[in-house]
């Protein structure tokens, strides 16, 4: 999922950002508040209701935030990139290069998470102790219990969750084989899934419980969806680690004149070749693609008077391979979407593309044929 984000801070040089659909969360889980504290505290004045919703809502946030931020340095401590924290629709994900590392740290860093919120789960109990308001002290308690959730959640033995990525690292340790060790996890992925769609269809039709019902679908049919994409993401990276980027690339690529209008390379070649990038031999001696976003990416007016040379996309900021390289390396990239293309490159000459479409067409008929034990299905 890499919707739109906003970045809003950094602790201990981790980058934390909160995506779009978070905004939709907060406005749900505020309005739960807002409706459980009206109904406890129903004789005080809304103003003190609304503003003790908007308090818990900020404390769940950082909930679990604390709770991905406790899973983030310990990786770091551990000599673990991590790219950042990014808080979305379902909590919280933690973007860490775990899959190249030992079981054991996988281990102790999914650990961490659940037992922070065991943790917080503690700490909000002592609160709702202290004597004083009653509405701080529910509300403490409240949050107790939720943080309680959310440990118990996280448990769950499905990949991607913390308690599958402990199943994970266990199997992985057991048996040597990470793909193995994921598509035993990632099979528990789906399946607490379904449960949860399971439990969440009895819900809405037997208790009538229209938002909780609908809630649980929904996070059981996206945690089913990343158990099967993170499983089928590892397979591709480890079929393809085998396998060297010369055989995977598009070849035969059409090279454009770096002295024409964009009007022409239109003409002849983008309306002609059924390519959406087309190597250029600038003109200072430099190579470079122009690509069908930097065209499109240049107003209709200019069209006839600017040249290839003023939009190609020089080699030097795109993501580049040798044809020895192996592909898998590529695989991260063009997966996430951080890229849309690797341009293989043999002593300075483009010699080939590789985009998404052409990794998951190899991997199709390596499996048609058979080539592949690994490129196995999940079910
Ligand atoms: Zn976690």
């Amino acid at each position: 999922m890499t919707g739109t984000s906003w970045r809003i801070g950094e602790v201990a040089g981790v980058e934390i950002r909160v995506d779009v659909s978070w905004g939709l969360i907060a406005l749900l889980v505020g309005y739960t508040f807002f409706v459980v504290l009206a109904a406890e505290f129903g004789a005080t004045t809304t103003g003190t209701v609304v503003v003790a919703a908007i308090a818990m809502t900020l404390a769940f946030f950082a909930s679990v935030l604390i709770h991905e931020l406790a899973h983030s340095l310990l990786a770091k401590q551990r000599g673990i990139t991590v790219r950042g924290i990014t808080l979305f629709l379902f909590g919280g994900a933690t973007h860490a290069d775990l899959e190249t590392k030992e079981p054991k740290d996988e281990l102790v860093i999914a650990a961490v998470g659940p037992l922070t919120s065991f943790a917080l789960a503690g700490v909000f109990w002592v609160l709702a102790q202290v004597p004083g308001s009653d509405l701080v002290a529910y509300a403490a308690g409240y949050l107790g219990w939720i943080n309680l959730a959310l440990a118990v959640f996280n448990l769950l033995p499905g990949f991607p969750l913390d308690g599958g990525r402990i199943v994970r690292s266990l199997v992985w340790r057991s048996r040597g084989d990470i793909v193995a060790a994921t598509r035993v996890a990632a099979r528990g992925g789906r399946i607490v899934g379904m449960v949860m769609i399971g439990i969440g269809v009895f819900e809405l039709f037997f208790l009538g419980a229209l938002v909780g019902g609908l809630w649980l679908m929904a996070i059981g049919w996206f945690l089913s969806q990343a158990a099967t994409a993170s499983f089928t993401h590892l397979q591709l990276k480890t079929v393809l680690d085998d396998v060297p980027a010369s055989r995977l690339m598009t070849r035969d690529l059409v090279d454009v004149p770096a002295g024409i209008t964009v009007q022409r390379a239109v003409d002849d070649y983008f309306m002609r070749h059924n390519y959406n990038a087309f190597p250029v031999q600038g003109e200072r001696g430099d190579t470079g693609l122009v690509t069908m976003k930097r065209v499109r990416e240049l107003p209709r007016d200019r069209w006839d008077s600017a040249t290839v040379d003023e939009v190609m996309e020089p080699l030097s900021d795109m993501c580049t391979v040798s044809p020895s390289g192996a592909a898998g390396e590529v695989v991260d990239k063009l997966m996430k979407g951080e890229v849309g293309r690797v341009v293989v490159v043999d002593q300075g000459e483009v010699v080939g593309l590789i985009t998404p479409r052409d990794l998951v067409r190899w991997l199709e008929r390596a499996r048609e044929l058979g080539l592949s034990e690994k490129a196995m299905s999940l079910s």
